[in-house]
């Protein structure tokens, strides 16, 4: 072999730099599944399907193209089980010339890979559009960079949504205030979301999970994801075609037993690179009918939000991962793992997570997120229960959401305040709290929401750092108009509620 072409399970696109002068009379593909990436965080038993499934059919995908692919199964008696000693023992069989690997998308997992004898050639990534190089030129002119700041940048350089004198269409760059409508009593049809029955591949996989993971978290029997590209591809017409138009107004709502809503359901697909952003955002802009406020807003997560977290991570790893600017200590409570609470916003979105390994980003953020941060757990357990839970989850996407934008841990790197909010907040964004046994109203008392309680403890607890803070000015103005009292019968009430959950 010449060249040995190395492709991590998040790496699944034919057209990669890794395949740039891949020659199939000369040079091999090498794909693995091990158990150390299985089982390095204990993980929901759809996510480890999604990425063995989208694997297996990516190599069919190679294959069909005349590229020879060794594909190491798990349940290969020789596999070692981690993806260094894997590659050591291909390159000793092989003898290639030269080892190629895109850059992982995991601090540890390069780390891992830069550590063996014979090296590897690290080939840049190009299906993100910011390179590291750029965005270390962007932090240069704005040492405190601000996404909104980075997301006009990449509107300017790709050309996205702007008239021929390069202003922004409809005349501002951004229209996130028409996009926080939760449900009235009148509401939209929700479209029925897409299922992607399993193919004999697929169900191969899902057997093989059952088998060796049955004591991971999550359940199987719903698994639908589309694991190819053709499949991703359906995803996003669908998704184009039924929910777009409403992704924006109703991005930021919640509702009973509906996880998905408007939103497009592409970051498993985006993440494992089977889509690529800039044909997902073409494909959306394609649609004529769409209305601004949805497809500024759907750019600005594919084109802002995604590339800004990723330039985050490479630049600050590893330090990044031990940040805990708030000084936050306590374990994850348990029922994170059964969605057995009585809080009801919060047993529906991790009864979405249990059934799905995926919740919309306001579940994410506003209900598990925010309980995290209000309560004071840390921040890296948080990123780690994500990376166990959500199959889209890969460290340059997970940790800087996470420990970052849900739990300030950074210290206003990814969002310069913390997202801090009461069960008013969850109230108003959905159907929740008429249904649950809480009041979000109350403070203290047996129906104190306990969202309401940590809110208030939380701004009062970290005055110090926060009350300064001009975008928090108006929720430390209404915490001063609680009485000393007031606010010590919260605290207590507080503790009370953190010492209940441990
Ligand atoms: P949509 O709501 O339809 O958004 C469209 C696309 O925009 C997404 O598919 C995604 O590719 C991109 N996007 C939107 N917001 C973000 C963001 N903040 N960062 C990066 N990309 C974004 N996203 C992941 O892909 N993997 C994760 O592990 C992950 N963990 C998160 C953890 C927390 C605590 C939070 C608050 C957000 C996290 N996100 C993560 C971002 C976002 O919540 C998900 O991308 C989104 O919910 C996926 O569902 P969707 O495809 O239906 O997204
Ligand atoms: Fe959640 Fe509080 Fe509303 Fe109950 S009352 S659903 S705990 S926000």
């Amino acid at each position: 072999v010449r060249h040995l072409v190395v492709v991590l399970g998040d790496q699944l696109d034919a057209d990669s730099a890794a395949f740039d002068g891949f020659d199939p009379e000369q040079d091999a593909v090498l794909q693995m599944e091990v158990t150390d990436e299985a089982t390095y965080v204990p993980q929901h038993k759809m996510r480890i399907a999604f990425f063995f499934a989208a694997m297996r059919h990516f190599r069919a995908d190679l294959e069909s193209r005349g590229r020879v692919v060794h594909y190491v199964r798990l349940d290969d008696p020789a596999n070692t089980g981690a993806l260094d000693s894997e590659v050591a023992r291909h390159q000793a069989a092989l003898q290639p010339q030269a080892t190629i690997v895109l850059e992982p998308g995991d601090w540890r997992v390069r780390e891992g890979l830069r550590k063996l004898p014979q090296q590897l050639e690290f080939r840049a990534d190009r299906h993100f559009l910011c390179t590291a190089d750029e965005f270390d030129a962007f932090t240069e002119r704005h040492p405190r960079p601000i996404m909104e700041t980075f997301y006009r940048a990449m509107r300017r350089k790709t050309g996205l949504l702007l008239d021929e004198s390069g202003r922004p269409v409809g005349g501002s760059w951004n229209f996130d205030a028409e996009n926080r409508k939760g449900f009235g009593k009148s509401r939209p049809p929700i479209p029925v979301a897409r299922s992607y029955a399993p193919d004999a591949i697929t169900r191969d996989v899902l057997k093989l999970v059952s088998a060796r993971f049955s004591n991971s978290p999550g359940k199987l029997d719903r698994f639908d994801l589309p694991v190819s590209r053709v499949d991703a591809l359906t995803e996003l017409s669908d998704f184009v075609a039924w929910r777009l138009s409403l992704f924006g107004t109703y991005q930021d709502a919640m509702l009973t037993d509906e996880p998905f809503l408007y939103h497009s359901r592409l970051s498993g697909a985006l993440n494992l690179h089977m889509l690529d952003p800039r044909e997902v955002v073409q494909a959306a802009l394609a649609n004529r009918n769409a209305p601004l406020n949805a497809l500024e807003g759907f750019v600005r997560q594919i084109i802002g939000w995604r590339e800004f977290v990723r330039g985050i991570y490479w630049q600050r790893m590893p330090d990044y991962a031990d940040a805990n600017a708030l000084d936050a200590n306590l374990p994850m409570p348990r029922f994170y793992w059964t969605g057995e609470t009585d809080m009801r916003c919060l047993a529906q979105a991790i009864g979405h997570t249990i059934d799905h390994a995926y919740a919309h980003h306001i579940e994410r953020l506003m209900v598990l997120g925010l309980f995290a941060m209000l309560l004071g757990v840390r921040p890296y357990d948080v990123h780690q229960w994500h990376m166990s839970m959500f199959h889209d989850a890969i460290d340059w996407v997970s940790l800087p959401n996470t420990l970052g934008m849900s739990q300030h841990g950074d210290g206003g790197v990814v969002g310069t305040k913390p997202y801090a909010a009461s069960g008013h907040y969850i109230d108003r964004m959905s159907d929740h709290c008429r249904n649950c046994r809480y009041d979000p109203k109350q403070a203290t008392g047996d129906k104190a929401c306990p969202f309401t309680t940590l809110y208030w403890s939380f701004l009062a607890k970290h005055r110090r750092r926060f009350a300064n803070n001009g975008r928090m000015r108006n929720q430390y103005a209404n915490l001063e108009r609680r009485s000393a009292a007031e606010i010590r019968a919260i605290r207590s009430h507080a503790d009370t509620i953190a010492a209940a959950m441990l």
